[in-house]
């Protein structure tokens, strides 16, 4: 076996239908005065949580925007000092764990996240910032919370159409997992054993919401590619995501669902080894199409297959084809490399099949 290094981060998971009434314990454990970010459409979640929390609770934070708005985050800052708290809760999906982490980051405060999407925030030390058109990522040990709770039953009122992306959203960090920056044997068996948990939950989760053994497989698999993220890096098919996210402002998990097979397609002829064993880990043969597999899954979810259906979150407008020859070129500018190399006119390529909703 290759030497290999794998830094362990330390943060305590409390996982389990039901496993929310353990709020206190958890926060106790940081401190006596929180600051609970609960995202306003989760927000029956954030009453229970609340309820929950009573008064411990000296100030609550309900204005959450994706890819935390740098103008959001400092007026959060300004919030956690005037409320004099000691321990920030986050419940909610990826974008309030960024919120809080904005906060952590600034305040040094505790963070104690109960996520209720699956996007994996919760499992790493990143950041994320945006300013003008442009998103700034970290990393800081400071914004990774301390604490988890993976509650099953607080996802069951999750849509179906924020269900399918966001899950593909973890599908997409395990898989990239397997050839990022830092990936080692760790890692790979995280990553696989993720993949293998979202590819067999995914399908009942979508066809019956309330299953909670299915949810709960589905929060495993999102936790396990949370922390395979989190030892790893962004790779290819995360920054092209993060480029369309940050400059056209779209639903960040949709970018995943969309983007992710032709992301793989491209990368597979270089990387034969991992593929077979992506391509084991998603039910088919290690000789199949590990691409084609992923695309299937999508077409089978309540997700969007392809660009031309995502749109701006702010004006509505749908992302144009024009706009994807700037996608293309902030992608080449951000990504310094990848097992196979790319030209812009590759990236572009990518982006056109994608935009058409083709199977790769
Ligand atoms: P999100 O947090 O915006 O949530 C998606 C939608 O789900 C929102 O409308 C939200 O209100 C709703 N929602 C959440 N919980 C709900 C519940 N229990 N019931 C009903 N509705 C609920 O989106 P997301 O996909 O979870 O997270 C995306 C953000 O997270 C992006 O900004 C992305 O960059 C970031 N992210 C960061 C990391 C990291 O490591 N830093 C990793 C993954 C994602």
């Amino acid at each position: 076996m290759n030497p290999f290094v794998y830094e362990q981060l330390s943060q305590r998971v409390v996982f389990g239908a039901g496993r929310r009434v353990d709020i206190c314990g958890e926060v106790e454990r940081f401190g006596t005065r929180v600051f609970l970010i609960a995202d306003g459409a989760a927000g029956r979640v954030g009453d229970e949580l609340a309820d929950l929390l009573g008064d411990r609770v000296c100030a609550r934070w309900s204005e959450v925007v994706q890819h935390v708005p740098m103008e959001l985050a400092e007026r959060a800052v300004v919030a956690v000092n005037t409320s004099g708290a000691d321990v920030v809760v986050c419940v909610g999906g990826g974008s309030s764990t960024g919120l809080a982490k904005a906060v952590a980051l600034d305040c040094n405060l505790a963070v104690v996240a109960v996520p209720t999407t699956y996007a994996g925030s919760e499992q790493t030390t990143i950041y994320g910032i945006t300013g003008e058109r442009h998103k700034r990522v970290g990393k800081d040990p400071r914004v990774l919370p301390r604490s988890v709770i993976y509650d099953a039953e607080l996802t069951v009122g999750l849509p179906a159409h924020v269900t399918g992306p966001s899950a593909f959203n973890a599908l997409a960090h395990s898989v990239e997992a397997l050839y990022a920056p830092g990936c080692n044997p760790v890692t790979s068996a995280l990553a696989l054993e993720s993949v293998r948990a979202i590819n067999r939950s995914l399908p009942t989760v979508q066809s019956n919401p309330t299953d909670l053994g299915a949810r709960g497989e589905l929060l495993y698999g999102a936790y396990l590619a949370g922390m395979a993220l989190g030892a790893t890096a962004a790779a290819f098919h995360h920054k092209i995501c993060h480029v369309l996210g940050g400059t056209f402002n779209l639903v960040h998990a949709d970018a995943h669902s969309v983007i992710l097979p032709h992301a793989i397609a491209f990368t597979a002829p270089a990387l034969p080894n991992e593929m077979a064993r992506l391509a084991e880990a998603l039910g088919v043969t290690p000789t199949g199409d590990p691409a084609g597999a992923l695309w299937d899954l999508a077409a089978a979810s309540v997700v969007p297959t392809s660009l031309a259906d995502l749109r701006n979150q702010a004006t509505g407008e749908p992302l144009r084809r024009a706009d994807l020859h700037e996608a293309a070129a902030r992608v080449v500018a951000e990504i310094s490399s990848h097992p196979r190399p790319f030209t812009q006119a590759d990236v572009l390529g990518l982006l056109e099949n994608a935009y058409d909703g083709n199977r790769p």
